[in-house]
């Protein structure tokens, strides 16, 4: 995860309450991100005696130091450059001599990490929750040993342990991360310099949003994907309008395109791909970024001294009660399968603490909504409509534009829509798709309307705040019982 910055900012504390007389836990949690810290905290609400382990001397794993928070913060700032040059002239805000301050924007963001990783050690403090900063292995299926960051090793005895140990960035094959040209995720949150071009290789989420971090500071950003659509796992509607949108940043977009050779000398990169053509295309910049997704994270675990075993992917292998092949151990998040996705992690660290404390919790994994941090945002929840189309079932499409929105040409955020999908016979929302402005905010009420499984009409004759962007869900809705969208 490359986190040497972040182990200068933060002390390596070792709690002083730790009775090191007695070293049996209730649970000990692997992983200290937003699976594992939640998990633990859980955990000792539930009475049970906890300890935490991480191998960085910062808590909060790749979410609040190399993901996440560092992310948003990047694109926080980036937005607001990219506003200041192209939209506040329109505003009647006029400035000179705007520039990018990167090291300053960096700076910035390494302080909203250290913030955010100090209040994930101040909870595990009030939790009353031993923390061991060391890499953490199974001696057996009762037995963690720690080997300590700060020298020597601990060995812990417990009842039930949660893996949270996460992924790592994957890449290519024939690809060398040499982390100055070739990058991933991390280094693209540290960069010296805005890049003249960048590649990314993967339009998923990633590529997604660093791209427009960099594009708003502008770079030339490239984007090459194998498939044919950008985000191409969310409903493709939104793939295609967040495509039209993002051009208008300078960022170009190669689909269909599969990388075949990435090389590194000096300052330049050369990246080649071959085309749906099946021709040999080039491109030369100074940084290219790989975001082909991620790999769940087991190394130096010591699963060999366990029952747990792992799938072709290795990912862990767990039952629908997210129990691995040893009874008393438990995984959770990025290392097991489904999406990667912070709060996924986060509602089954409380899901295996729940169970553990003998609760009979549930989650609903068709009702974790997936978010794209770009500007527009996109955020969906529920069924896709290709997913409808291929499982056959019918259903009534609503969408309506921002465009139509007064909320949205109040402040200037004219690109996307709303699309609702509900079931043709009983009207229950199946999918809300949501590209636009605050469609991260936004799709919470999508969650709570299909949680308590409205339908479309339900929300169509609620009231929606004038003048909101949610108004726009509400359009979408009326737009899918009988075509009776009000303003368009
Ligand atoms: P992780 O957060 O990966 O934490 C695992 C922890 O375990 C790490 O700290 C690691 O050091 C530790 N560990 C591993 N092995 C051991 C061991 N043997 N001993 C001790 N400790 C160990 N998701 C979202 O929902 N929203 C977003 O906006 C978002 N943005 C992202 C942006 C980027 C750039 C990236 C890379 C990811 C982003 N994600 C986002 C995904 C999100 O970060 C992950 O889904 C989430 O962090 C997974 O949580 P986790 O607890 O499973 O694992
Ligand atoms: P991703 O799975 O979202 O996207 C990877 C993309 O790379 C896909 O579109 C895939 O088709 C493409 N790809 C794969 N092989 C390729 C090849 N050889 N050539 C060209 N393209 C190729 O993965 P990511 O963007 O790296 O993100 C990793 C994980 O982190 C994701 O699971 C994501 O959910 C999570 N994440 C979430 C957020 C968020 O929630 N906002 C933000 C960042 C990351």
């Amino acid at each position: 995860m490359g986190r040497a910055n972040l182990s200068r900012l933060t002390v390596l504390i070792q709690p002083q309450h730790i009775n090191t007389s007695n070293m049996n836990y209730d649970v000990i949690v692997i992983g200290s991100g937003p699976g594992g810290y939640v998990a633990a905290i859980r955990s000792a609400q539930l009475g049970m005696k906890t300890a935490l382990v991480e191998r960085y001397n910062s808590l909060g794993g790749t979410c609040l130091n190399v993901g996440c928070i560092p992310s948003k913060a990047m694109l926080d700032s980036s937005e607001h450059y990219h506003n200041a040059v192209h939209s506040f002239k329109e505003h009647g805000i006029e400035l000179s001599n705007l520039k990018v301050n990167l090291k300053q924007m960096v700076k910035r963001k390494g302080d909203v990490v250290k913030q955010t990783v100090e209040g994930i050690q101040f909870l595990m403090k009030k939790n009353k929750i031993d923390v061991f900063y060391g890499h953490g292995s199974f001696e057996s299926n009762s037995k963690v040993k720690i080997k300590l960051n700060e020298g020597g090793e601990k060995s812990l005895e417990f009842k039930y342990s949660i893996i949270a140990t996460g992924s790592k960035p994957a890449s290519l094959p024939f690809i060398n991360i040499d982390k100055k040209r070739v990058i991933t995720s991390t280094e693209a949150l540290e960069l010296k310099e805005v890049p003249k071009h960048m590649i990314v290789i993967g339009g998923g989420v990633i590529g997604m949003e660093m791209g427009s971090v960099y594009a708003r500071l502008g770079s030339k950003v490239s984007i090459v994907e194998y498939m044919d659509s950008i985000i191409p796992t969310m409903d493709r509607t939104m793939g295609k309008d967040l495509q039209r949108a993002l051009r208008k940043h300078d960022m170009d977009f190669y689909l269909s395109h599969k990388v075949t050779a990435v090389e590194a000398k000096g300052k330049e990169v050369t990246v080649k791909a071959e085309n749906p053509k099946g021709e040999q295309v080039e491109w030369k910049a100074d940084y290219c970024l790989v975001s082909v997704g991620r790999k769940p994270y087991t190394e130096g675990l010591g699963l060999e001294n366990t029952s747990v075993k792992t799938d072709d992917k290795g990912r862990v292998e767990v039952d629908d009660h997210l129990r691995t092949g040893a009874d008393n151990i438990y995984a959770i998040g990025d290392v097991i399968k489904g999406a990667m996705l912070a709060h996924k992690a986060e509602e089954e660290g409380i899901f295996v603490a729940e169970t553990i404390a003998g609760q009979k919790p549930h989650i609903n994994y068709l009702l974790i909504p997936g978010v794209v941090y770009t500007w527009p945002e996109v955020a969906s929840v529920g069924h896709t409509e290709e997913e409808l189309k291929e499982k056959k079932i019918a259903y009534n499409k609503g969408s309506f534009p921002f465009k139509a929105s007064g909320r949205a040409r109040a402040s200037m955020d004219l690109d996307g829509q709303v699309k609702v999908l509900a079931d043709k016979e009983t009207d229950e929302i199946l999918g809300v798709h949501i590209i636009g402005p605050r469609a991260a905010d936004m799709i919470a009420e999508a969650v709570v309307a299909m949680e308590y499984r409205a339908s479309a009409e339900d929300i169509a004759r609620m009231s929606h705040a004038h003048p909101t962007f949610t108004e726009a869900l509400k359009e979408a809705c009326l737009a899918a019982t009988g075509n009776r969208a009000l303003h368009i």
